[in-house]
């Protein structure tokens, strides 16, 4: 909670344990500083914003102080006004550095900052909601000393630099120094935005939007380097979408970012029409992920002997792949012989992990042992076989490549026609069209835009976008029913996704997630089935809107910013 503590003449506002502020100015007569009543709304590691009782004088007669104990040196104790909105009595103000204070102090401040702001940001989450934008402003530069600035910039010049190198034909050749010696900087909020200072004033760009970060930025260690600040996309809510799968059952509201209009607005009216019809049907038919090592011997009689090998020493192979990770299982291998050449197709679960690093790890400790028995002439972790984040024949016609999922529903011919004002006919005939365009065009997959869908929700939700690739390729198809309705169905047969690992603990993505009930662990086939179900949503949708003629309408009406329709119109 924040508390109001009485200290002296002054009101201090407790923004966190520990942590007072004081907002006061001179009184217009001469007399000793004033103090005026508030509240903080928000306090992140940039500063602070608060509101109060009534609007605040000229910034030359203000002052805002906070009350720090001794521990943190003197690294801070001062704050100035960034924003402000006197018609709302909203206010934010700038952490500033003391001079002469130590960066080691402010970064001892900002850590302890954000453990102890970690339940205050829960209680405040109404008066968050309230100043939507302007929070979000408070996550500006940290102001440091120039002295401390100019050490910065000449650490990150020289790091991101180009440095004078050798000479070539009388050309001097610069290199960029190696990316290695950035890892030095760390992921603090104060190597990020200086990181961002020293691009942006490298390129003349203002880089404003990039640094609201809205948590810290050591959680984001593992998931990227060469940290500036975030993207961001916006993200909009589909909905409701009934699910009658194995694993995700009931009503569900799929987050989805974008920056595509009328995107959400088509999985919308398609996951309407589903909850209306009884729910999706899901079904995960396969759960397999594998990597695929290449051996080269001294001819094919070789590569015969050890696919032979290999069949008669699975079980140690399994144990020293699964010696090191607890949730991959390595339930198979499948070796290809081309020739000396003899692929291997490590086969694994992966529980709720997507499981990429786990099965490298996994399979370089199995092919250690491996190579160091048999003793090939040449061998390669990867062989490109597993066509990871490609499109290949094998993984979409036969061995799959993740989850291999199902998603159908049957659609009453009447709620059709109220909803889309369309057959079943209608919707199966264009279905049957764009089969044969589709087989003309020679396109891997054949369905009308799940690519959409799918990045949407893979962005929301911590996902590895770019798995997009092998996801997309599925086969959506419709067909109407003996009794006269419509059956449209979607086979996904490498759909990569996790609830566990990867992006999906970043502070947005884990959000997501847990709209949908899908963090953690356990939850890997129930997201997938929620992502199969909205895909089908969306590909209803889209036929629809195609065949009814609205496809381009919906896309004027929510495509386009609203000048720039007013431009079309005019011209
Ligand atoms: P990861 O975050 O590297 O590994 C998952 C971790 O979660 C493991 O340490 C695992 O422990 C643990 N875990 C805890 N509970 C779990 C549960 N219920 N199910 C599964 N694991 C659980 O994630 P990953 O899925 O292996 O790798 C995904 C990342 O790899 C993505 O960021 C992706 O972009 C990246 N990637 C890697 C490659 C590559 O070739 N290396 C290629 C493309 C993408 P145990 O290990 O003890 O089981």
């Amino acid at each position: 909670m924040i508390n109001k503590t009485e200290n002296g003449r002054r009101n201090y506002f407790r923004v966190a344990e520990k942590i007072d502020i004081a907002v006061s100015y001179k009184e217009k007569n001469g007399g000793g500083p004033a103090s005026i009543d508030g509240r903080v709304s928000n306090i992140s590691p940039a500063g602070v914003s608060f509101f109060t009782h009534k609007p605040l004088p000229p910034l030359s007669q203000l002052k805002i102080e906070f009350k720090l104990p001794e521990s943190y040196g003197n690294a801070l104790s001062r704050a100035k006004v960034a924003w402000r909105d006197d018609h709302t009595s909203h206010y934010g103000a700038q952490f500033v550095l003391n001079e002469g204070a130590r960066l080691l102090d402010l970064e001892k401040f900002l850590s302890e900052l954000s453990h102890n702001t970690l339940s205050d940001r829960r209680n405040t989450q109404t008066d968050d909601q309230q100043i939507g934008r302007r929070t979000n402003e408070m996550d500006k530069a940290i102001e440091i000393t120039s002295e401390e600035r100019r050490r910065m910039f000449r650490r990150i010049s020289d790091l991101w630099g180009l440095e004078r190198g050798t000479r070539h034909k009388g050309q001097e050749i610069r290199r960029i120094k190696s990316f290695q010696r950035a890892k030095g900087l760390g992921y603090t909020y104060e190597a990020v935005q200086i990181q961002r200072e020293w691009l942006g004033n490298h390129t003349g760009t203002s880089l404003r939007h990039i640094g609201i970060l809205s948590q810290d930025p050591s959680q984001m260690q593992g998931n990227i380097e060469n940290l500036i600040g975030v993207a961001q996309v916006p993200i909009g809510v589909a909905g409701p979408l009934k699910i009658n799968g194995e694993h995700a059952q009931g009503q569900f509201f799929v987050p989805m970012a974008t920056t595509e209009g009328a995107l959400v607005y088509t999985y919308t009216q398609g996951m309407q029409l589903i909850s209306l019809a009884g729910g999706a049907n899901v079904y995960v038919l396969k759960d397999e992920i594998n990597i695929s090592p290449i051996f080269v011997f001294e001819n094919a009689k070789a590569s015969q002997r050890f696919v032979s090998w290999l069949e008669s020493n699975f079980e140690r192979i399994k144990g020293e792949a699964e010696k090191t990770t607890r949730h991959g299982k390595l339930s198979r291998i499948e070796p290809h012989i081309f020739d000396r050449s003899v692929v291997v197709k490590f086969c694994y679960t992966t529980g709720d992990a997507m499981g990429l690093n786990m099965i490298n790890i996994a399979t370089e400790q199995a092919c250690k042992y491996i190579v160091s028995t048999v003793r090939p002439e040449e061998f390669y972790m990867r062989s490109n076989f597993s066509s990871v984040k490609k499109v290949s024949a094998h993984n979409y016609t036969v061995a799959g490549f993740g989850k291999m999922i199902i998603a159908d529903v049957i659609v009453p011919r009447k709620l059709l026609k109220r909803l889309f004002d369309v057959s079943p006919e209608a919707m199966a005939r264009y279905c049957h069209l764009s089969f044969v365009s589709s087989a003309h065009a020679g396109m891997v997959g054949m369905n009308g835009h799940s690519a959409n869908g799918l990045t949407a929700i893979f962005i929301a939700c911590g996902q590895d976008v770019a798995n997009v690739v092998d996801s997309q390729v599925s086969v959506s198809a419709c067909e109407t029913t003996k009794s006269g309705d419509l059956y449209v169905s979607v086979k996904i047969p490498n759909l990569v996704v996790a609830t566990v690992g990867g992006g999906v603990d970043l502070g947005t993505q884990r959000e997501c997630l847990s709209i949908l009930d899908c963090y953690g662990p356990g939850k890997a086939k129930k997201f997938a089935e929620v992502v199969a179900a909205s895909v089908l949503a969306g590909e209803i949708a889209v036929a629809a809107a195609i065949v009814t003629g609205t496809f381009v309408d919906a896309h004027k009406k929510y495509g386009r910013k609203p000048n720039k329709m007013q431009i079309g119109r005019n011209a």
